[in-house]
């Protein structure tokens, strides 16, 4: 493709990667206006991988804005109660996380596997063709009118900025960084050391199953194990079926219900994988026209499952930006100077709020085993509601008939009402 005079087009967005960030981005960009293009590198749009995904009441509203809820829940299960055992099986700690969540917001959230949900989000844009699969991204080329991304087959792209949202490896920040270090290289250097933050100290047994009786719908299981020493980036681990199957039988004996043991599930198992889970929140998400999104940016800690919930609070947060930039400027292409100012608002926005994600990892057992159980029973809830209630909804799109919960959004917020009050 050849470049194009940027007064000549309207502006445009360069999404990278077609994982949840990327499609929420697209449906978010499509019911903006705002012209895009999202490329991914595999084939396929929903491959058979991972397991699921836990979609809070946050992610539910921008969903339902977007006109996929009803799609998402008919097919998830819907989010209940949360059981801490003993590795006997004794509960511990039974609480209503999810029936409380739904009193506080209006939704309960819902979990679903993650091939679907990636399915649901791309049969429900309006405009197709404007994700492409097989798409590699292997460059970023800042030129004088806007950016161009060249792909693997040697074509390129041009757009006016880029959205980093291909996942926690991101070769986007390393571009970023490249060009960051072109002009600024104490600067870069910095970032990629800062960059180490992003490390894993938990390894993932993920598995899916076929419906079972005792559990009533399909079975998504995830067992955690402390890594010996942790994994920084830019170091990397694989995992073979045959390391899985080992580790799965460390576990075999331990019961996932009442009625079942993990060695049952596993042996019943549709797909499973070993994989590690890194954790981090960078301290710079963009340079010049680039600006990342999703686990590129932030990777929350896994144990509260708040990473996909995360990647659309920041997709939502940058899109009512640019919509409302653009918009400003009557459509036309936004300035270098913009971006920039636009870019650092995004971040320190959702920098903040991706910090206050505690990190329960260290002291999940100790937490489960000695200090849920003596909390009041909504105490879990309460928590997860105050970084719920802070994330964003699309300001461009109304909210119909989305029900409402005891509590208030804070960007709904008008006067004060004494049930947030409480939480505070
Ligand atoms: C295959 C897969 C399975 C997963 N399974 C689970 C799960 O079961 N449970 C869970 O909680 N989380 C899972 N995750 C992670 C989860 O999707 C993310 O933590 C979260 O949703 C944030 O999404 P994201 O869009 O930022 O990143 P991701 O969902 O990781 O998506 C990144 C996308 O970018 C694409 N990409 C990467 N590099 C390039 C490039 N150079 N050019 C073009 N495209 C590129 C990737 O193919 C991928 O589709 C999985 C991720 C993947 C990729």
């Amino acid at each position: 493709m050849d470049s194009q005079d940027s007064t000549a087009r309207p502006f445009r967005v360069i999404v990278v990667g077609g994982g949840i960030a990327g499609l929420v981005a697209s449906n978010c960009l499509q019911r903006a206006g705002i012209d895009h293009v999202v490329l991914e590198k595999r084939a396929e749009i929903a491959p058979a991988e991972g397991a699921s995904i836990s979609l809070y009441s946050n992610s539910a509203r921008i969903l339902h804005q977007i006109g996929c809820l009803e799609a998402v829940e008919s097919v998830g299960a819907p989010a209940n109660r949360v059981k801490f055992r003993l590795p006997d099986g004794t509960i511990i700690s039974d609480v209503g996380l999810f029936e409380h969540l739904k009193e506080n917001h209006g939704n309960s959230g819902v979990i679903i596997e993650r091939r679907r949900l990636m399915q649901i989000l791309y049969d429900n844009l309006p405009t197709k063709s404007l994700v492409r699969t097989g798409c590699s991204v292997k460059g970023l080329r800042l030129v004088e009118d806007g950016i161009e991304a060249v792909l693997a087959d040697g074509t390129v792209e041009i757009g006016d900025m880029v959205i980093g949202c291909d996942g926690v490896h991101s070769s986007v920040r390393s571009m970023m960084w490249d060009y960051s270090n072109k002009t600024t290289p104490l600067v870069a250097l910095q970032r990629r050391k800062r960059c180490a933050s992003m490390k894993a100290n938990w390894k993932v047994l993920l598995l899916t199953g076929p419906a079972m009786p005792e559990i009533g719908h399909h079975v998504f299981t995830f067992v955690t194990f402390r890594l010996k020493e942790p994994v920084i980036w830019p170091r990397r681990m694989f995992y073979t079926a045959q390391d899985a199957e080992q580790l799965a039988e460390t576990v075999a004996s331990y019961p996932v219900c009442e009625s079942l043991l993990f060695g049952e599930l596993w042996r019943k198992r549709e797909r499973a994988s070993l994989v590690n889970v890194e954790e981090g929140v960078l301290d710079k998400w963009h340079f010049g026209r680039i600006v990342l999104a999703g686990d590129a940016a932030h990777k929350v800690t896994f144990h509260m499952g708040f990473g996909g919930n995360s990647s659309i609070g920041s997709i939502a947060t940058l899109c009512n930006q640019l919509k409302k930039e653009i918009k400003s400027h009557n459509e036309s292409s936004l300035s270098p100077s913009t971006l920039e100012r636009l870019f650092e608002s995004y971040q320190t926005k959702r920098h903040a709020r991706m910090k206050m994600n505690p990190d329960l990892g260290y002291s999940t057992k100790l937490l489960a085993r000695w200090i849920f159980p003596r909390l009041p029973e909504r105490y879990l809830s309460d928590q997860f509601s105050k970084i719920i209630k802070r994330e964003p909804k699309l300001e461009y799109i109304g909210m119909g008939s989305f029900p409402r919960g005891q509590l208030t959004w804070e960007d709904e917020a008008t006067t004060g009402n004494s049930k947030d009050e409480d939480l505070e």
